[in-house]
């Protein structure tokens, strides 16, 4: 009875199995899916007040100006996400293919962990990038674009807070809800920018700091090497090993070898200690100063 079992289960034809895309690349798309809709909704609503704001206020303003450019910006971010989306409707099951997140069915339950699931949506978004029309310079060079907007915004900020007109009051939340925004969307970047700024003198100081010590240690390692005066190698003129203590290789008749003046036995190669004189100005041997 057992045999038999087992017999029909080795016989089950191969050709049947069916590859299905994994869970996790199940929701991660879903994942990516819900964050451009809600970047598209957030664009819409850009456009929403900007459209408001502008029909509250005729006169030609810079603050209208600004808001006419946010709503562009706006505008051409629904288009990339839009064809984003419509990239990934035609395109997952290459997608699961290229990402190696294909597997043969059944699938088995398994815990999608929200770091993985993380990952794997930012790499859908990277091919997507990669692929579509709308490429990855596309998308740096709008990013450049906003951040020219971004600050303009802010010297727009400036004169505002100089002259503070009453009836530019909704122009002017709707200009601080975009810079909050903008400022949290890349709050990593300007916390770097601000740092560095403030950092600056210091990394002034401590890079000269640095030169100047190079510098000096240079003087003194040419000061030595000009002081070391090399002999031609003799045997009657050297004591002890007849051997450079650096390289272990014994002397041959003329080479230029240099005694320390820390004792006779302390002799080297020339070119053995004037390599050692780069790194340390101390005997090789006996640690004394040169
Ligand atoms: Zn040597
Ligand atoms: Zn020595």
């Amino acid at each position: 009875m057992n045999n038999d079992y087992r017999e029909v289960n080795q016989n089950e034809p191969e050709a049947q199995q069916i590859y299905i895309e994994t869970p996790i690349y199940k929701e991660a798309v879903s994942h990516y899916r819900t964050t451009q809709y809600y970047f598209m909704s957030f664009n819409s609503c850009k456009i929403v007040c900007g459209f408001a704001l502008l029909y509250m206020n005729h006169k030609q303003i810079y603050l209208n100006y600004w808001i006419l450019a946010v709503m562009f910006h706006a505008f051409i971010m629904i288009i990339i996400h839009k064809n984003h989306l419509k990239y990934l409707a035609m395109n997952k099951r290459i997608l699961a293919y290229k990402l190696d997140q294909i597997m043969v069915a059944p699938s088995v339950e398994q815990v999608i962990e929200q770091r993985k699931l993380n990952i794997l949506s930012r790499q859908i978004k990277l091919e997507i990038v990669k692929l579509t029309i709308f490429g990855k310079w596309c998308c740096r060079v709008i990013a450049i674009i906003y951040q020219i907007i971004f600050g303009y915004g802010v010297y727009l900020f400036c004169i505002y807070y100089s002259m503070k007109s009453e009836e530019l009051m909704y122009q002017f939340y709707f200009l601080c809800a975009i810079l909050v925004i903008s400022l949290y969307q890349f709050i990593d970047l300007y916390l770097i920018l601000v740092f560095a700024i403030l950092g600056s003198p210091f990394l002034i100081i401590l890079s000269c700091y640095y030169c100047a010590n190079l510098f000096s240690k240079e003087q003194q390692r040419n000061e030595i090497k000009t002081r070391l005066q090399a002999i031609k190698y003799k045997p009657n003129l050297i004591e002890g090993e007849q051997e450079c203590c650096i390289c272990r290789c014994p002397y041959e008749l003329n080479e230029e070898v240099v005694i320390l003046k820390c004792s006779k036995l302390h002799h080297y190669h020339e070119t053995c200690i004037m390599s050692w004189i780069n790194i340390n100005n101390t005997c090789p041997f006996c640690r004394k100063s040169i």
